[in-house]
């Protein structure tokens, strides 16, 4: 019976290990997402370079910096 006892705690002590072990590789696959590449586009206006996310979409998938320079429309 002690044997019995042994071999299930020793179970419970491996699987809390193996558990413990494998949590935190999500959350450090979540913070490096943010870090990675992004990818930068031009203003068609004045030229600024800013992440792609942040540009205001114009018309033929021109990017610009802001609302206002969407209105300019490209530089000539
Ligand atoms: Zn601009």
């Amino acid at each position: 019976m002690a044997k019995l006892l042994l071999l299930i705690a020793l179970v419970v002590i491996v699987a809390l290990w193996w558990f413990g072990k494998g949590r935190p590789r999500p959350v450090a696959e979540r913070r490096a997402e943010p870090a990675g590449p992004q990818s930068m586009v031009a203003c068609a206006q004045c030229g600024t370079h800013l992440p792609a996310a942040e540009s205001v979409e114009g018309e033929g998938g021109r990017h610009y910096c802001c609302a206002e320079h969407r209105r300019l429309g490209p530089a000539r």
